[in-house]
Parts: C-alpha cells; structure tokens; sequence
C-alpha cells in the first residue's frame, strides 16, 4: 500500500497583464513576482482579447458604469494570460497584486508599486487575478479551453 500524499494537489489560479501592463513592458516584472513568491506558471499565452471572452469573463460586472470602458480598454491590445500554480495560489496572487485602485493599493504590490490613476474611467491596474477557486475554475475554462 502506497503512503498517503502529504502534498495535495496545488491550487491554480488566472492571471492576466492587462494591456497597460503589456503597453508598458511590465509582463517580466509582473511573472517575476510570481516565480520569486515561488508560485509556478503552467500555462503562458500573448494575444488579444475577443469580445465574447470578455463579456464571459467580466460577467458579474456587466450594467455598472465602469463596464463598458473596462472592456474598451481589455480590447486595445495584447494581454499576457497565465495559468499559475501553488498552495494558496488564488488569495496569494490577491495579495500580491494588491487593491483594486492602483492609488490605495499598498507599495510592495504590483498595483502599489506600479500603477496609478490615469484620470480615465477605468482603472488601468496592470494585472487580473481570479478572487475565488471557482472563479478560477471559470476563467480558465474561457481562457484556456474546459481541459486546461
Ligand atoms: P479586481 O478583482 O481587483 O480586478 O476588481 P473587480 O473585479 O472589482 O473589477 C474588475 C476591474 O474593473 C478592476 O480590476 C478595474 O480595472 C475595473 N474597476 C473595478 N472597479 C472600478 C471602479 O469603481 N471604477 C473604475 N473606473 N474601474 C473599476
Ligand atoms: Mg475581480
């Protein structure tokens, strides 16, 4: 009879530099907080956005105000998509990223030490990270197919 695993499978989690944060060539920063934490990316892509991922993977947001510049600004260039994985993964790349407005995020996150408020109507934040294992289940179903 084999041991029991003392190392359950890891969490995964959906990461996305948002196209200011490719614009700005930030994409090596943002991954190299990831592996430097020591989370792991099994899964890598650059490309642009289609309107119905959007509309499929911003859902919950659709009818409030910042909605439609949000998807605006997801379609005006390339994002970099990852699957990342480790123990944790989901809040930890939260913390990493920091608060939703770039302005109140804490310096030492990626959103606090790298972005700030444009003026524009939607918070240009520089990184999506999924907010729940569900949520992360979803979006990289839309992302990446239902097999990733
Ligand atoms: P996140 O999970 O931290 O990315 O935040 P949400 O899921 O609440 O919002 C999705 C994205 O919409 C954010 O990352 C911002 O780019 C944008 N956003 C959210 N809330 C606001 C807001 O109150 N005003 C504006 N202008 N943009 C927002
Ligand atoms: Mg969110």
């Amino acid at each position: 009879m084999s041991e029991p695993s003392t190392v359950p499978t890891p969490d995964r989690t959906l990461v996305i530099v948002k196209p200011d944060g490719v614009a700005r060539g930030l994409t090596g920063e943002v991954l190299r907080r990831v592996e430097a934490k020591g989370y792991r990316v099994v899964r890598l892509e650059m490309r642009r956005a289609t309107p119905d991922e959007l509309a499929r993977h911003y859902a919950e947001h659709e009818g409030k105000p910042f909605y439609q510049p949000l998807v605006d600004f997801m379609l005006s260039g390339p994002v970099v998509l990852a699957v990342v994985e480790g123990h944790g993964v989901v809040p930890g790349f939260r913390s990493l990223a920091g608060a939703t407005d770039p302005t109140a995020a804490a310096p030492g996150t990626i959103r606090g030490d790298l972005g700030r408020d444009w003026g524009l109507k939607v918070q240009q934040n520089i990184v999506h990270g999924s907010d729940s294992a569900e949520s992360a289940a979803r979006e990289t179903a839309i992302w990446f197919g239902a097999d990733a």
